[in-house]
């Protein structure tokens, strides 16, 4: 096959170990730099350009796409999939990934455990937001946040009020969510490809600090997931329409909860960690799958 990666830097460990992987069982495989093609949209053939060049005869594309760049990286995946190319990751399913608040609203509809989560436009409701998610200690995201950035703990209701009140002064999008204390600063990252959990990891948060993610200190380690907490993942990847998907769980009181669902989760972490040859398992999903015309959200918002 001939298979296109989406990515700014050939560098990077998961890019690099997709390339790998593909060449190892033969096929072709590119790494284009997302944000160096460009596209007639109007032309009656849709095609992409790079450096120059047509791109053609693609089997399939795993999109790597930064969240920094999610607007013009789902532009390219679309007119990759109105190419007709498979696409690993469907340009819809990764844009909605991104927003913590709509995927949130998608996992509850489909009665996937979540942690008590708040919403709210105007200062004068924060009062009522706190409470509804059960008081402090309590956590402020902001929507579009990554690696833990953008994430507070707020021990008491008097601090909560200030930081919401602050970020909404800034009109940042945010949200409030129950704090899962008993999770103890620790999260479980399933890496979900198709309808199994080919792998699993523990991240712990470094001393004094609640947030796992590996980027703030966290470090990680094997462990061993419930029926349960594997069907939690499945389900969730599922509801996002994620072909592939790092699903973030909480162990909560009550049950596991669902934290958020990452569309280009990093192989790194998860390969040391667990041993597994990740990289191979995503190239053979698109073996197994990709065929032209296949894109499933064609149309559809
Ligand atoms: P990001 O997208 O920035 O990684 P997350 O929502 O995953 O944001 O939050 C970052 C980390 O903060 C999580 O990995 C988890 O360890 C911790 N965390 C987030 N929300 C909660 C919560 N409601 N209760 C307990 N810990 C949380
Ligand atoms: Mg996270």
């Amino acid at each position: 096959m001939k298979i296109a990666i989406l990515s700014r830097n050939p560098r990077l460990y998961s890019t690099r170990r997709l390339v790998e992987a593909a060449e190892a069982r033969g096929h072709e495989i590119h790494v284009i730099d997302t944000l160096r093609t460009y596209m007639n949209i109007t032309s009656h053939k849709p095609s992409i350009h790079y450096k120059g060049e047509e791109l053609t005869g693609y089997d399939a594309v795993i999109p790597r796409i930064g969240a920094s760049v999610t607007f013009y990286g789902a532009a390219v995946l679309r007119q990759f999939e109105m190419m007709g190319v498979y696409p690993l990751n469907e340009s819809v399913a990764i844009t909605r990934s991104r927003d913590k608040l709509r995927s949130l609203q998608l996992l509850s509809r489909r009665g996937v455990g979540l942690p008590v989560t708040g919403f709210a436009h105007s200062p004068d409701d924060i009062p009522d937001l706190i409470s509804m998610v059960g008081g402090a200690p309590l956590v402020i995201k902001l929507l579009e946040g990554t690696q833990g950035i953008g994430v507070v703990l707020c021990e008491t209701e008097k601090a909560a009020e200030s930081v919401l009140e602050a970020f909404m002064g800034l009109k940042a999008n945010i949200m409030v969510q129950e704090y899962i204390k008993e999770a103890g600063g620790a999260d479980i990252r399933c890496l979900v490809v198709g309808d199994k959990v080919i792998a699993a990891m523990k991240r712990q948060a470094k001393a004094g600090e609640f947030r796992s993610n590996l980027h703030r200190g966290g470090s990680a380690s094997l462990i061993k997931i419930t029926p349960e907490e594997r069907m939690t993942a499945v389900r969730a990847a599922k509801v996002m329409g994620l072909n592939v998907a790092g699903v973030d769980i909480l162990r909560s009181n009550h049950g596991p909860v669902v934290m958020e669902v990452n569309s280009s989760p990093g192989l790194e972490g998860i390969e040391t960690t667990t041993g597994k040859d990740v990289a191979t398992l995503l190239i053979q999903h698109i073996e197994k799958n990709a065929r032209p015309h296949q894109t499933r959200t064609r149309g559809r918002g």
